[in-house]
């Protein structure tokens, strides 16, 4: 059995970039990854602006203002947002609104209820503002020419806006990653589908194709393949075609009725077969010859029992498949926390606990960590990523790896 670390690492230095990119629209860019750095052909924002609704002055104007002596302005002109501004006469005011242009000559503005408006349209101020207050600067938040978005970003909901405050319509970003999965075991039906004794549902498929989902896949899946070994190759040969990746789902075990390891040493080269993980030691990886040519598709079969294939795709296929797309970074970020219960010492392998963040800011174990009841990874928060051979006592500061970081 190979470490956790190993396994991930040997995954990792396997992973290619794939070729290829596409120009897409910024609106439908989301979870793809970005294929060339994205520069700013602009200051952001544009100009100085107005940050409050209030009046533009010149800070000098009001030096002198006091509770007793209040200094009036008249009010020159009137600017909201996406009109264009006069130069500020001196010693007068400008009406301004949030996000309108601070008039040449304005050096702050002063927010509208520190204001007080009179009957002659004048406006007072009863004490001096601090220079420069209110106004974001031009070019604040980004510099023209300045890279925003380097290529190998991942374009989550913020970065998609980012790229929109710069003006870009269209994204070119690494042509999305092909991945066809397919799911082994005879008992496997579709919800729907009625269920007859020793039957249950593929509930794997809905958890892995909305975890693909969510990585800006294009996903094939090929259904359930029975449980023999002719139907499992076939199938392999079928996918290896048009995907950079096939993904499987049961049957990698050491039973007769696992026929996906077989099938994939005749189609291909299993590289990597069992991790000192649990739950999860059955996940294989590989490739799956394409045809006479010489290339290949990669393989990862990954065991049954659900929260095995979640935890597994999560923690290897996630990563590989970001790396594929050309992400740099996919390793998530591990948080040190409390455990507030105590767990007797595993085996050899790596534990991936479900657990869940309590209202002391500690960590709640499920008390069932079976890796068939599926419950678990709703109920938790993220997985805690315990050592071989190791006990937790209560107390204890753990390494956890929330969900949020992972899906
Ligand atoms: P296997 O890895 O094929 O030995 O399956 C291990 C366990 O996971 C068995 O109890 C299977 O019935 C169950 N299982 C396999 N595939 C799925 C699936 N797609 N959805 C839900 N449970 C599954
Ligand atoms: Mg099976």
């Amino acid at each position: 059995m190979l470490a956790t670390a190993d396994a991930l690492g040997r995954l990792l230095d396997a992973a290619r970039q794939v070729d290829g990119r596409e120009r897409v629209d910024t609106l439908d860019a989301g979870n793809r990854v970005l294929a060339v750095d994205v520069t700013s052909p602009l200051d952001v924002p544009p100009m100085h602006t107005s940050s409050m609704d209030g009046y533009a002055v010149r800070a000098a104007d009001l030096a002198g203002a006091s509770e007793g002596a209040s200094v009036a302005l008249p009010v020159s002109q009137r600017i909201p947002a996406g009109h264009a501004a006069a130069p500020l006469a001196a010693g007068t005011a400008a009406r301004i609104f949030t996000g309108a242009t601070v008039p040449p000559g304005a050096d702050t503005v002063v927010m509208q209820e520190m204001a007080q408006v009179s009957d002659d349209g004048r406006v007072a101020f009863a004490q001096p503002p601090a220079a420069g207050e209110w106004i974001t600067r031009q070019g604040a938040d980004i510099r023209r020419d300045s890279v925003i978005l380097p290529a190998g970003t991942r374009l989550t909901p913020q970065a998609l806006g980012l790229a929109a405050s710069v003006g870009c319509a269209q994204l070119d970003v690494v042509r999305a990653v092909r991945v066809a999965i397919f799911f082994t075991g005879d008992e496997l039906r579709m919800p729907g589908e009625p269920l007859e004794p020793g039957a249950i549902y593929n509930s794997n498929r809905f958890t892995l194709r909305a975890l693909l989902a969510k990585l800006g896949c294009e996903v094939t899946d090929l259904g359930i393949v029975p449980d023999r070994l002719d139907a499992t190759r076939e199938t392999l040969r079928r996918a290896a075609g048009e995907h950079d990746l096939i993904l499987t789902c049961g049957g990698v075990s050491v039973g007769e009725e696992d026929h996906v390891k077989p099938a994939v040493e005749a189609e291909g080269r299993i590289s990597m077969w069992q991790i000192a993980m649990k739950p999860g030691k059955p996940l294989a990886f590989g490739a799956v010859r394409r045809g006479d040519q010489e290339d290949e598709a990669f393989f990862i079969g990954l065991p049954g029992n659900p929260v095995s294939s979640f935890c597994t795709f999560l923690l290897f296929v996630r990563p590989f498949l970001l790396r594929l797309a050309g992400v740099k970074h996919v390793t998530p970020r591990v948080y040190s926390m409390r455990a507030d219960f105590s767990q007797k010492k595993g085996d050899r392998r790596n534990e991936f606990l479900r657990a869940r963040v309590n209202e002391s800011g500690g960590l709640d174990l499920f008390e069932n960590q079976s890796s068939a009841v599926l419950t678990s990874t709703v109920w938790g928060d993220g997985l805690i990523d315990n050592p071989p051979n190791h006990a937790i006592s209560a107390g204890e500061i753990v390494r956890f790896i929330p969900f949020s970081e992972l899906i």
